[in-house]
Formats: structure tokens, C-alpha cells, sequence
């Protein structure tokens, strides 16, 4: 017996409450999944992504048809009829800091399930030092709070699946345990199969209690930057342009965005195993930002940069905006430094850091403008400004 503040309740009845509270939750949890599902087409999906992402138009229209499928492919019912839709698993490939976590993370947003990012680089085949390919599940538990069916319904970003490429094509005496080991280890889990997890992460041992986990409905979508695989895909399109077939076609290549053309071909030269690539039917590419996509990232998402800020002087009761001049000031730095969308917090941060500060100590102070004036002389003192140009 359980002693309470006016009652007793006994072990027994503890268990059975606590089985009706799952059974409960669970099937809401069914129930949230169909309904959204019913209300978001993959154009609304879009919509939704828009929000939030810059660009990328058609890794977002791309993803959005893949979680849609996915989802219809969850409340497929059993043995209705012979017909199985696959599992549409997806590759993102681009450089970093070009929005693909950002995209997988406002799906799962979106679609209100788990999510969670696991780097592919800490991963070892099993036995070795660093982590199981099973620690990824960990993590998902964990977001989902630990409710097994949640996880199972969850999505799991893998970061980084281009440093688990073989070392080499020569088969080597030496096993490659964070390379091939871990895409063999990975395929397990991405095809769907009851998995067992340990449920705090990290290694395996005898005595730990495991979860088991069905993968069977788990969206993996990995992300890479897959760094020189322009070079393989120059060598594919130039040797395809070159053959007798194609002479008379129009051979115009986007030099500035090689990545467009890419196809399991080139993932396979890189280093991913066919196995691997086979279990990702979806391939996308990000493109490279330019100026003008970086200066719409700056203030148009939902929880952009600047209206970030304002809201924090809001906060203090203070009316923040900012000169078109000098959000452009921050674009070209970026731009400069080659640092990308995630520069743009660093140079944010160096220009307004000193404003932060001061601001909610004077009482006086309603209203701010970042003019360009200010933000230059505010980045010319910052440490970051003593980047060398590469
Ligand atoms: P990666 O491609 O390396 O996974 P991230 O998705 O983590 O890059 O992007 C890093 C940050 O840069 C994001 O948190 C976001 O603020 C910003 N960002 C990058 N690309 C975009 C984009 N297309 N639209 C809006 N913000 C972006």
C-alpha cells in the first residue's frame, strides 16, 4: 500500500492506472497523427516549412512529399491489401549552414512528433571505442520522454553521414570501424527492425536494461556536406556530355551549383556503401546562399535574427529597428568572411552586445536604431572583425 495525503492505493492498482494513462496517451497520440494528417497535404507541409526556412525550394518540396508518404505509409492499415509502400527515408546534401537540420527540425515541429539530431561522426561499429549506432534511438527516447510508441513514430536527423564514408576502395587488412562498420551497423535500424536500446545511451554492457524499439516507422533523414563530391559529379556530367549520344543535346552546366545533378552514383564514388544508399530512395540537395538569400534570412523567418532582437529590447519596454543599411552592412560581412547564415548571429551579437548591455540599465533610453554608422563602428571593434578574409 501507497499511503497518500487522504487514502491509500495499492501496487496492483498503481500498475493498472498507470497502463489505462498510457493506453490513453498512446492512441491520442494516434489520434493528433491522423488528424494532422488529414488537415496537412504536402503543399500545406511547404507552407509551413516556409515559415521558417529561406529558399531551398525544391529540398522543401522534395521533403515534404516524403513525410507526407511517410505518414500515409503509418496509418496504411495491415493487411488491407498487397500493396507495402516503402519507407521514404531521405539524404540531404549541402554545404553547412545552409538550413538542413533547420528543415528537419521544423517538420517534426510541424508534425508535433519526437525529433532528434545525432552526429554520425561519434559513432563506432559495436565493440569499439565510441557509440553504438543504437545510442541514436537513445536520443529519440529521450525526446520522446521515453513513451516507446511516441519514438516509434518519431523523426531522427543524422548529421554528418558523410564522414561515415569508406576510408578507401582498396579492402584493407585494418577494419574501418567508424567508416564501413558503421554504415553496416546503420542498416538495421534504417530498414525497420526491433532494435534494442540502452536506454540512457552510450555503450551496451550485460547488465543494463534495454528498450526495444521498432524502427519500422522511424523517418530518418541524414544530412552532409559531402565535401569534393562536386568533383565526382563534374567528372559524371562532363564524361556523360563528352559520349556520342548526347553531342547534339544542350549540355548547360550550373558551374556555381554542381550539387543539383547529384545521384545515388555519386554518393556511391563518395564512399557510401550500395546497401546504405539503397535504404535512401530520397536524394536533395541545399543550395549554396547567396547575398540575397542571406538578407531575407536575416529578417524574414518566423524567429529571424531581428525580430529576435526586438523582442528583447521589447522586453525592456525599449522600440528597436534597424537600417536597411545596415542589415545590409551585416550581409556583406558575412558574405566577406564566408561565414554564412550562422555568421550572421556572430556579427549580430558583435554589434549588438554593447547596446544589450546598457540599455536596460537607463531608464531613459524608448527607442534604438541601428544605423550603419553604429554597426560598423560597433563590428570594427569586435573581435570578429580580425578574421582574416580566407
Ligand atoms: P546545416 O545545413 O549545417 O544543418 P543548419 O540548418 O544548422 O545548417 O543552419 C544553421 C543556422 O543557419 C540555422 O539555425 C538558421 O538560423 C540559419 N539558416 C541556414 N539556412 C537557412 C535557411 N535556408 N533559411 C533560414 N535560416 C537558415
Amino acid at each position: 500500500m501507497v499511503a497518500g495525503i487522504s487514502g491509500h492505493i495499492c501496487d496492483s492498482c498503481i500498475g493498472q492506472a498507470h497502463d489505462i494513462a498510457r493506453e490513453e496517451t498512446s492512441q491520442k497520440a494516434t489520434e493528433n497523427l491522423e488528424s494532422s494528417l488529414t488537415l496537412l497535404k504536402p503543399s500545406e507541409v511547404k507552407a509551413h516549412i516556409e515559415q521558417y526556412v529561406i529558399g531551398q525550394d525544391e529540398a522543401k518540396k522534395i521533403l515534404s512529399v516524403a513525410v507526407y508518404n511517410h505518414y500515409k505509409r503509418l496509418l496504411q492499415k495491415v493487411d488491407e491489401d498487397e500493396i507495402e509502400i516503402e519507407k521514404s527515408n531521405v539524404v540531404l546534401v549541402g554545404e553547412t549552414g545552409t538550413g538542413k537540420t533547420l528543415m528537419a527540425r521544423t517538420i517534426a515541429r510541424i508534425l508535433n512528433v519526437p525529433f532528434c539530431i545525432a552526429d554520425a561522426t561519434i559513432l563506432t561499429e559495436a565493440g569499439y571505442v565510441g557509440e553504438d549506432v543504437e545510442s541514436i534511438l537513445s536520443r529519440l527516447l529521450q525526446a520522446a520522454d521515453y513513451d516507446v510508441a511516441a519514438a516509434e513514430r518519431g523523426i531522427v536527423f543524422i548529421d554528418e553521414i558523410d564522414k561515415i564514408s569508406r576510408k578507401s576502395d582498396n579492402a584493407s587488412i585494418t577494419r574501418d570501424v567508424s567508416g564501413e562498420g558503421v554504415q553496416q551497423a546503420l542498416l538495421k535500424l534504417l530498414e525497420g527492425s526491433i532494435v534494442n536500446v540502452p536506454p540512457q545511451g552510450g555503450r551496451k554492457h550485460p547488465e543494463q536494461k534495454l528498450i526495444s524499439v521498432n524502427t519500422r516507422n522511424i523517418l530518418f533523414i541524414c544530412g552532409g556536406a559531402f565535401d569534393g563530391i562536386e568533383r565526382i559529379i563534374t567528372r559524371r556530367v562532363k564524361s556523360k556530355a563528352i559520349g556520342f549520344t548526347s553531342i547534339k543535346e544542350d549540355v548547360a552546366i550550373d558551374q556555381g551549383n554542381l550539387l543539383q545533378y547529384i545521384n545515388p552514383a555519386d554518393l556511391r564514388s563518395f564512399g557510401l556503401i550500395p546497401e546504405l544508399i539503397g535504404r535512401f530512395p530520397i536524394i536533395s540537395h541545399l543550395d549554396p546562399l547567396d547575398q540575397s538569400t542571406l538578407r531575407r534570412i536575416l529578417t524574414e523567418p518566423k524567429n529571424s535574427l531581428v525580430k529576435q532582437y526586438i523582442k528583447l529590447f521589447e522586453m525592456d519596454g525599449v522600440k528597436l529597428s534597424f537600417d536597411k543599411s545596415a542589415l545590409d552592412f551585416i550581409v556583406d560581412k558575412a558574405m566577406e568572411f564566408k561565414l554564412g547564415a550562422r555568421g550572421l548571429r556572430s556579427i549580430c551579437e558583435a554589434i549588438m552586445t554593447d547596446a544589450m548591455y546598457e540599455v536596460p540599465s537607463d531608464a531613459k533610453i524608448k527607442r534604438l536604431k541601428i544605423t550603419l554608422d553604429y554597426a560598423k563602428q560597433k563590428f570594427d571593434k569586435s573581435k570578429i572583425s580580425q578574421l582574416k578574409v580566407a
